[in-house]
């Protein structure tokens, strides 16, 4: 492990150790770290120039590009931070975002300069919009124009250098202030399960809004390996790069592996340098993970986390994948990574709660954010005045240490006083031949008070037949956890990351009423 203190010296390191090799490919272009670092530098000199003082923010609304990495290390240099905008917000949301981080200079892609020119006169914090890449670069320009910044600001551990905002699939998104402290520990608590070391290859294909993109290239870049960045996450593209880089390490997302298992000649891909394809974010339906172990044989590496703990706090290994007498712990999200205490506490109490019972996944790690930028209540609600994140996971840990993830606890369903976790009953149903995808929630009874009702998407050529799959569910559950009804749709409301937005399912069956939350 290293005694670095802040992404600045970790850039300077490899600079020193290995000008010469390649720090980030994208698209037709290679970068050397010297490259890079002189890129960092150059943009913080911009930055400064351009009046952004400690505690400031800029905000990039992009498609992957790596000038959002290099702002995000430029942050870190001289005490600003970078806020990373989902590209996939509609422009009110955009708007709020912006707003939320009260950004001075914003970035975007090409595709997003028309739809930031519409809602310009929205964000009144924003003194500059400047495009990076297409025609018209100005970004380039701007670097360009600026003499590398010598100064570094003296960083505090605790100083947040990028600021990610959680999915929103329970509210507003909120900005995670995430620091030196929390990455540079994040990165070395994951280097002994990632393995990632200075020859590895990496594929940044997840977005860089999401902690799963620049949590996983600031792994990389603290490990002094070479990032191979993707525009987009397109399934038969993530494929071919997997094979023409020779990429050694990979993380991607349940929802798009399930696309990439379907890709014709997938197969025939030659994936021999794969040492790990990492996959996390929401939960892995087993028919997609059984078509994934085949296609990455020994190298499946599953993650659980969240953007709180600047990503990763257990993990599951390859040999956990492969040995079929611990083919259990197949839908368990492993163990705890070094240097991460997970405890499962009563939600309502925060009271122990025993071993392999449910109740909420508390976790306590150096890794954690600062708090939510701006939101002081939201941050005390989050983490406890000892230092644990309340996750919002319900789960269980086994005997053998193995963490279960059940559910996000607003998403149990409570039928009659019993507790029913819908990611059991999906996974009966994921199994049935004529169910593509499977979403489960709770809809109001005026006898029970709430009950599982399941959502389908038939697989192709397939019809689905309620009753028969009602009856299914009966021979494999118990009766309270059966679905009294089943409603089909052409797909499921996903977030990029695969998550399904449940609460967007639920909402036409509560309209007018009040649904409990723990
Ligand atoms: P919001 O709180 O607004 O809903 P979010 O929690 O979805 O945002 P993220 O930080 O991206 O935003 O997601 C973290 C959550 O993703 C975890 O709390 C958990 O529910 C889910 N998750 C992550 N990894 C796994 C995994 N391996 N298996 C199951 N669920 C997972």
């Amino acid at each position: 492990t290293s005694q670095l203190t802040d992404f600045t010296s970790t850039l300077a390191r490899w600079e020193a150790e290995r000008p010469d090799s390649v720090a980030i490919r994208f698209g037709g272009t290679a970068r050397t770290w010297s490259e890079l670092a002189r890129r960092v530098r150059q943009n913080a000199a911009a930055q400064r120039a351009a009046g952004l003082r400690p505690g400031d923010r800029v905000a990039v609304l992009d498609f992957n590009h790596p000038a959002c990495l290099e702002l995000t290390l430029a942050c870190a240099q001289i005490g600003t931070a970078n806020a990373v905008v989902n590209f996939r917000l509609a422009p009110p949301e955009i708007v709020y975002v912006v707003n939320d981080a009260a950004a001075r200079i914003l970035f975007v892609g090409p595709e997003f300069a028309a739809a930031v020119a519409q809602v310009r006169d929205q964000l009144p914090t924003v003194e500059r919009v400047i495009q990076v890449g297409g025609a018209d670069d100005e970004y380039e320009a701007w670097l360009a124009a600026h003499r590398p910044d010598p100064e570094v600001h003296p960083a505090h551990p605790d100083d947040c250098f990028v600021q990610l905002y959680t999915s929103g699939t329970t509210g507003f998104p909120k900005g995670a202030m995430l620091t030196h402290r929390g990455m540079l520990a994040h990165a070395e608590n994951c280097a002994v399960d990632f393995r990632i070391d200075p020859d590895a290859r990496v594929q940044v294909a997840m977005p860089l809004y999401h902690v799963g993109g620049t949590s996983y290239a600031l792994i990389t870049i603290s490990a002094g390996a070479q990032i191979v960045m993707l525009r987009l996450p397109d399934p038969a593209t993530v494929l071919e790069v997997l094979e023409s880089e020779r990429i050694t390490h990979t993380f991607l997302v349940p929802a798009l592996m399930a696309v990439m298992a379907q890709v014709p000649g997938a197969a025939d891909h030659d994936f021999s340098a794969l040492k790990a394809v990492t996959y996390g974010a929401s939960p892995m339906p087993l028919p997609v993970m059984r078509a994934c172990l085949e296609l990455f044989p020994g190298v499946m590496h599953q993650v659980y986390g969240m953007t709180e703990a600047c990503g990763v706090v257990s993990a599951l290994g390859p040999e956990d994948h492969e040995d079929p007498a611990v083919a259990h712990r197949l839908v368990s999200a492993g163990r705890p990574i070094h240097n991460v205490e997970i405890e499962i506490r009563d939600p309502a109490t925060g009271g122990p709660v025993p071993r392999g019972e449910v109740g909420e996944i508390w976790v306590r790690t150096q890794q954690l954010m600062r708090g939510y930028w701006g939101k002081p209540d939201a941050t005390a609600a989050a983490i406890t005045p000892d230092g644990w994140l309340r996750s919002g996971d319900g789960g269980y840990v086994d005997a053998d240490g193995y963490v279960y993830v059940t559910d996000r606890i607003k998403d149990m369903i409570i039928s009659g006083g019993e507790n029913i976790y819908p990611a059991e009953i999906e996974r009966v149903l994921a199994e049935h031949p004529t169910v593509a995808d499977v979403a489960v929630i709770g809809v109001p009874d005026d006898r029970w008070g709430e009950v599982p009702k399941a959502v389908v998407v038939p697989a192709p050529g397939c019809e689905v037949d309620t009753e028969a799959l009602l009856a299914y569910c009966r021979e494999r559950l118990a009766g309270f956890k059966c679905p009294k009804s089943v409603d089909v749709a052409e797909e499921l409301p996903r977030n990029l990351t695969g998550k399904v937005l449940k609460k967007n399912l639920r909402e036409p069956y509560w309209e007018g009423r009040e649904r409990r939350l723990v």
